[in-house]
């Protein structure tokens, strides 16, 4: 073991619960990584304006990450830009990189992150932030006074309608099958509000010039196509968490991991953070909390 790469807490994942992990270990005065795999400020940074993150009215999620990870290196965090592939676990433990290395730690916070289910359109990365949104709660307020479809049928995608409807002035629900699989007090709510459901349907083409238009459907049960006029698609087909690769930690039902609210996993010394952990308000602000609080009680776990 070199002592270069010894450190007191390896954190995976620079997104923003990552990055404020690692100001308030460096500022509890331990050695710290940051291991990532991409780029610094993780899915935070594919969103242009954040009107939500408190005491900035408005920036884009670029700006607040690299600020934040500004801060986190002014603090004495070190970053290491690869991809941790395995925690094995012990005293110290050790993390590998998938380019050979590996460093080593006496405690590890999991900060990766999970991604969300793309429709699978043509194009559909080029309308992102142009009418594709994957995040009713940071986006909504963009579409105030216009017509929003929602895709999906779980809990998500009917709270989000639900959550459109007050700021949208139209809001269609879309889902493949021709009941939903949300809780039943949700289907409820959705039958007595002014949400419209278009059943046993799939969106099969975004159109649209510099922003979207039009949505292409498609009845999957006899195959007709039809088009409908839309500013705004909400994707609502649930998350991947980036969680496959930490064997042995106990996960929810959806592959998130759980902590108890101190942000501890079910391994000793190892500790969760942001949108990987089982909770129910995934954004910036929830995320830094957790990267916080994840910190402290992994600094204390070490005096
Ligand atoms: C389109 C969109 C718009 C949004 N807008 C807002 C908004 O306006 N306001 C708001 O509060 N929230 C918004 N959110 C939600 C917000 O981006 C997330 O809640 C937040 O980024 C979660 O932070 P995190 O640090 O937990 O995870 P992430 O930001 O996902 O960061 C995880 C990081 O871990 C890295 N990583 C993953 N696996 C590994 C590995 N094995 N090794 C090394 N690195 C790894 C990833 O590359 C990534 O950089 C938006 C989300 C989306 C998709």
């Amino acid at each position: 073991m070199t002592t270069k790469n010894f450190y007191d807490i390896a954190i995976i994942g620079a997104g923003p619960a990552g990055l404020t992990a690692g100001i308030y270990a460096a500022r509890a005065g331990l050695k710290c990584a940051i291991v990532e795999k991409a780029a610094v400020g993780g899915l935070a940074t594919t969103t242009s304006n954040v009107e939500n993150y408190p005491g900035i009215k408005q920036t884009d999620g670029f700006s607040l990450c690299y600020a934040m990870m500004e801060q986190c290196a002014a603090v004495g965090a070190e970053f290491v830009f690869d991809a941790a592939t395995a925690i094995i676990d012990g005293s110290p433990k050790t993390l590998k990189l998938s380019s050979g290395g590996e460093l080593t730690c006496k405690a590890v916070i999991i900060t990766a992150g999970a991604s969300p289910k793309k429709l699978g359109a043509e194009d559909e990365e080029g309308y992102v932030g142009k009418g594709i949104s994957y995040c009713a709660t940071c986006d909504g307020a963009f579409f105030k006074g216009k017509t929003v479809a929602v895709v999906g049928g779980g809990n998500t995608a009917v709270e989000d309608a639900l959550y459109l409807e007050k700021l949208a002035s139209k809001v269609y629900l879309i889902h493949r099958r021709d009941e939903l699989r949300a809780e039943k007090y949700l289907a409820e709510k959705l039958s007595q509000s002014a949400v419209t459901p278009i059943w046993n349907s799939v969106v099969t083409e975004l159109r649209g010039d510099d922003k979207l238009t039009e949505i292409i459907l498609k009845d999957v049960k006899n195959g007709t196509s039809t088009s409908l006029s839309v500013d705004g698609v909400f994707v609502a087909i649930g998350q991947t968490p980036n969680s496959d690769i930490f064997d042995g930690i106990e996960l929810d039902a959806g592959g998130y991991i759980v902590t108890d609210e101190c942000m501890r996993t079910s391994k000793d010394g190892i500790f969760a953070a942001g949108d990987i952990r089982s909770k129910s308000l995934r954004q910036i602000v929830t995320a830094c909390a957790d990267g916080a609080i994840a910190a402290d009680t992994a600094a204390k776990s070490l005096l």
